[in-house]
């Protein structure tokens, strides 16, 4: 498969370029040039192929030939070896949770997909040495760690703000050693983001190693989430309903990949883009105006996003049509109020406990189905809320289950290199 640039639709790619670049040259997003419908038949006979098949056949185009059938199988089989279960909360209501991963997050099937495509890459022999480089606010560096961990001819090296990540996050984040470096930056996150971008211009970096990133721009983190609404749709298939989709946004990389499923023929009715206070694509929606903003902190912080990256995928998807834009998609905003209240009250109401990405799911999806009762719904689940045990248990007042493979993890010894300022990360790199 061809890609372009979304700055340049002349400048063309293949999968191989894009995965190695993450960007293009000229700084565009890359986009596939065909999207290919699958056949009526395959989604009527879902229910008959598995979870590795079906993935399989909703990716396969966008690789093309560059990875033969067998090794792409192979990469699909070790990113899906976990359920991606649908819970029913209410009676139109489910839950897609998709934190059954070794990280407890849902970037996990985008990291290891990358991480399985690069290794691909780089033991056919024609790139050398490869150091993803990568910042994080949090969930992105221990599912990036986690993904990559023990391939040859990568280095992981992962910037995360000092004293802002959750105690899981940065034990996820410093505890694996091998191939992973974390880099404990003094500064916020914008610090990282900032570091690593100078990195990736500094060409006395470049000429001594070779750099890739590992963010959700990448076509091959960005992808393989459309395996998540296929999979989803199998067990929901029977249901004679239409079918609205509530994803919680950040990047909206998760959500687009929803919409690319969409266009592939895959039977999802609507979507609804949840959104904390930031509102950016919200606004959007009402007004048909795109003003990005700065991000502003909240409960959900991994949604804390003024100026989505993948905005323009969306754009190009529906060919930069409002009103297509529109039909197919709502946007609602909810303040950390709510979405407390939204966690206390599933959890007393139901007995079912969201993490607040999720609660905002939830509320996205009410807000919905409140005018648009003949649909199902479903709200994504993005991550276990042990990843926010604090926020949790004081919405619910009680104590979260800690799952087993975390408890093995907080026994684990940090270890992580102090950096303070862009000279201390050009000197490590250089070292
Ligand atoms: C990254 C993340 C999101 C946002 O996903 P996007 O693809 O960036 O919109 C939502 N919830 C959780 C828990 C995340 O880690």
């Amino acid at each position: 498969m061809k890609y372009f640039s979304l700055n340049n639709k002349e400048h063309h790619s293949n999968f191989e370029n894009a995965v190695i670049r993450g960007l293009a040259p000229d700084k565009g997003l890359y986009f596939p040039e065909r999207i290919v419908k699958l056949p009526d038949g395959f989604f009527k006979e879902l229910s008959e192929y598995d979870k590795v098949e079906i993935a399989f056949e909703a990716i396969k185009e966008f690789v093309g030939k560059e990875i033969p059938d067998a090794d792409l199988l192979d990469i699909i089989k070790e990113t899906l070896d976990f359920d991606f279960p649908v819970v029913p909360v209410k009676a139109n209501t489910g839950s897609l949770e998709l934190f059954h991963g070794p990280t407890l997050a849902f970037k996990d099937v985008g990291a290891r997909f990358m991480a399985g495509s690069l290794g691909y890459f780089i033991q056919k022999g024609s790139l050398g040495k490869v150091t993803v480089l990568v910042a994080t606010s949090g969930d992105t560096g221990g599912a990036v760690a986690n993904g990559f961990l023990g391939l040859d001819g990568i280095d992981v090296v992962i910037l995360y703000p000092k004293g802002k990540v959750s105690e899981i996050q940065e034990k996820q984040l410093t505890t694996l050693g091998k191939n992973i470096t974390a880099l404990e930056v003094d500064g916020v996150f914008d610090d990282c983001q900032r570091m690593v971008k100078q990195a990736f211009l500094d060409s006395d970096i470049t000429e001594k190693r070779k750099l890739t990133s590992a963010n959700s721009i990448n076509v091959a983190r960005w992808l393989p989430q459309i395996f998540y609404y296929f999979l989803a749709y199998r067990q929901l298939m029977e249901r004679e309903m239409k079918l609205a989709f509530s994803v919680p946004s950040g990047n909206f990389g998760n959500i687009c990949a929803g919409l690319l499923a969409k266009e592939m023929g895959l039977p999802i009715d609507h979507f609804i883009a949840a959104n904390n206070a930031n509102d950016t694509v919200t606004n959007y929606i009402q007004t048909e105006n795109y003003q990005p903003k700065p991000s502003i902190a909240t409960i959900s912080n991994a949604m804390d996003v003024g100026d989505p990256s993948n905005f323009v995928r969306i754009l190009e998807l529906f060919e930069n049509e409002y009103s297509s834009v529109k039909n197919v998609l709502s946007a609602y905003s909810f303040n950390d109020e709510m979405t407390k209240k939204a966690i206390k009250d599933v959890h007393s109401e139901i007995g079912y406990t969201m993490d607040p990405h999720g609660a905002v799911g939830y509320l996205g999806l009410q807000k919905f189905l409140e005018k648009n009762p003949e649909y199902y719904g479903v709200f994504l689940e993005t991550a276990h809320p042990v990843k926010f045990l604090d926020t949790v248990e004081e919405a619910t007042g009680e104590k979260v289950q800690i799952p087993v493979v975390i408890k093995g993890l907080m026994d684990k010894k940090k270890k992580s290199l102090q950096i303070s300022n862009y000279e201390d990360l050009k000197g490590f790199l250089l070292s």
